[in-house]
């Protein structure tokens, strides 16, 4: 069940005027291959093939996928996004970019999916999902950041574009909406994603303990010391580069 009780968390955006602003802070669409995850409709999907978008659309529901009209650069898998297998789907061609309106229910799996498995395919996305995920996302060091904040800085910049209504969708979800773009840059240099994401998945566990406590037996308070961060402090008020500098530190 969706946000709001609805299965596969389908709710079509109906505005134009929130199309429109989406497709333009995308733009120039002219010539791009687009991915988009769940069409459902085709609100976003027929606007981009307009602007010049060749579209490669993933929607779980066989009834919508079999009602997107044939179009011209349109090119339609039905099937759940989350088993695909992503390079395969994208042809092992990079200089994708992705535009969906997300299932918010799946929101995360996807999102993690995006940024893991698209191995340098992938240039970059423009994703709706619920507010206050967005907001979690761009809001490192502050008492909204999590684990999800800094594993997504790890693959990429993450910039909140817009908040959008309730009344933007039929039928309306129970929540506001955003949009966030994602960048894909080159992982941090000399980083082990591994240990780094063990280090988040521990210091988050517990956001409200010192992580001394909460990352002992992985992290010495020599190690802290090398990393310049203080064992005392709480996970919510570290920096992206502070938590790099932890994972650095680690290894020696
Ligand atoms: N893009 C359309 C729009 O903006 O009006 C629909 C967006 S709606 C929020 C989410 C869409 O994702 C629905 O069409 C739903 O059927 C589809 N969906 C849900 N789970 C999915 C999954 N695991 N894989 C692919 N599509 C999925």
């Amino acid at each position: 069940m969706g946000v709001g009780g609805r299965p596969l968390g389908q709710h079509f955006l109906s505005d134009p005027h929130w199309i429109e602003e989406i497709l333009t802070s995308a733009a120039p669409l002219e010539g791009c291959r687009v991915l988009e995850i769940g069409p459902g409709r085709g609100a976003i999907t027929y606007p981009m093939l307009t602007a010049g978008a060749q579209v490669l659309a993933v929607e779980l529901d066989p009834k919508l996928a079999a009602a997107l009209k044939k179009r011209d650069g349109l090119r339609v898998h039905q099937g759940d996004f989350l088993e695909v297998d992503l390079p395969k789907l994208l042809g092992e061609q990079p200089g994708w970019r992705v535009i969906a309106n997300l299932p918010y229910y799946v929101t995360t799996p996807i999102l993690e999916k995006l940024l893991t498995q698209s191995a340098g395919l992938i240039d970059d996305m423009y994703l709706m999902m619920q507010h206050e995920v967005a907001e979690r996302i761009v809001s490192p060091a502050t008492r909204l950041s999590g684990s999800l904040t800094h594993f997504v800085r790890y693959y990429a910049l993450a910039d909140y574009l817009m908040k959008i209504p309730p009344d933007a969708f039929s039928p309306p979800p129970e929540v506001e909406s955003a949009v966030v773009r994602f960048r894909f840059g080159p992982a941090p240099e000399g980083s082990q994603p591994k240990r780094f994401f063990e280090i988040l998945r521990r210091a988050f566990a517990q956001r409200r303990k010192m992580m001394r406590s909460s990352l002992k037996g992985l992290l010495t308070p020599e190690q802290f010391a090398l990393a310049r961060v203080e064992p005392e402090r709480r996970p919510e008020t570290l920096t992206f580069e502070e938590f790099l500098a932890l994972e650095q530190a680690a290894r020696s």
